[in-house]
């Protein structure tokens, strides 16, 4: 089995084929594992770009981080978390326990790759009918293998494009979900700042998050570094804006957010997810065509988390396995 994706879900998945015995190969067009729920190092510090902690609703999951937490690569945030209501009020956020992978959230894909037969920075291009039955994958000129299967567990408009020609009807069912985008700020403060939270979910505003990162387990106490994510509306007016002039914007709104009246960070980078959440995710669990041996699985059918995630690969490696066996 070939699958398409080393994020959670993909991961999960490949997880699940390999326990029942099967052999199989991810293919992941980054350097490393956790798509959305990456991490990103510098020199000295990291900060988590994408997802910035899970919650567990499932008995499934609770068992998967029950285990994460047992390698030590998991632990609960416990920072004061607020809403910024659009005129200024605060309130807090429900009590949930939030949990975080440490040293980074990167941690929880890496451990799940780690027995994994993955081929990085491979951008599967082409999936095609073999001639001897299968499917053939391709990346650009070169020629991947034949596989029985194939997942994809990229975002739903990337695996849209990827089936369109093979399996139009999964294609079509991948259309049927709006991804919207996130511009992220990552910035370096050159000293702390105290707002008497560690994240907010903010109202009426371009950034609907900010966090301190340091403020999570196991990360280093300075630098002071703050992700800020700009909501869906604002990411999708400016999703074509050069990152040096969304950093100004978004540092700019930051500022005024927080009432200061300048902000000199020692470091400013930001990232855009393309496809960040969905608008509205599915709750199909995971697609399989088992004529075809061709499945789809990811957060947006499942809903649109880590825990959907894991959990929509889980479903999809298990059906397949169960498909294989039965022959
Ligand atoms: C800004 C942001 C904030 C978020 N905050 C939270 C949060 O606080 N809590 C939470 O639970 N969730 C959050 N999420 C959502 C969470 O990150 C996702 O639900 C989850 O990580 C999705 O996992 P996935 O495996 O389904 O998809 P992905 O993580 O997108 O994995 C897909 C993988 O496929 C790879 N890929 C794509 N196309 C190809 C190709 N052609 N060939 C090879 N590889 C390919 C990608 O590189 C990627 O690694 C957030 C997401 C974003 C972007």
């Amino acid at each position: 089995m070939a699958v398409i994706g080393a994020g959670i879900s993909g991961l999960a998945c490949a997880q699940a084929l390999v326990r029942s015995g099967c052999a199989v190969k991810l293919f992941e067009k980054s350097r490393g594992a956790g798509g959305r729920a990456s991490t990103r190092r510098r020199d000295g510090w990291w900060v988590d770009h994408g997802a910035q902690y899970f919650t567990v609703r499932s008995a499934r999951f609770a068992e998967q981080v029950a285990t994460w937490e047992r390698l030590g690569i998991s632990a609960e945030w416990q920072g004061r978390i607020v809403t910024v209501r659009a005129d200024g009020s605060r309130i807090p956020t429900s009590d949930v326990p939030r949990y975080v992978g440490v040293p980074g959230m990167s941690q929880l894909a890496r451990e799940l790759a780690a027995d994994l037969n993955v081929t990085w920075q491979t951008r599967v291009d082409g999936i095609h009918p073999s001639q001897c039955g299968g499917w053939r994958l391709r990346a650009g000129i070169d020629d991947l293998g034949t596989f029985d299967g194939v997942v994809s567990s990229a975002p739903a408009p990337q695996t849209s494009t990827l089936l369109r020609e093979v399996a139009p009807a999964l294609a079509d069912t991948c259309d049927t979900v709006d991804m919207l985008p996130c511009w992220a700020v990552l910035a370096v403060l050159p000293e702390p700042l105290d707002l008497g939270y560690e994240a907010a979910f903010i109202e009426g505003n371009p950034l609907v998050w900010i966090a301190r990162d340091s403020s999570k387990p196991q990360r280093p106490q300075t630098p002071e570094v703050w992700v800020l994510h700009a909501g869906p509306t604002w990411s999708a007016e400016h999703i074509e804006d050069e990152a040096c002039d969304v950093e100004q914007m978004l540092l700019g709104e930051f500022a005024a957010l927080t009432e200061r009246s300048e902000l000199r960070p020692i470091s400013v980078d930001a990232h855009r997810w393309r496809y960040a959440r969905s608008l509205e995710p599915r709750t199909d669990g995971c697609i399989i065509d088992c004529d075809a041996r061709l499945a789809v699985c990811g957060d947006w059918l499942a809903g649109d988390r880590i825990e959907g995630a894991f959990l929509s690969g889980l479903a999809a490696g298990e059906q397949l396995a169960d498909l294989l066996v039965r022959g």
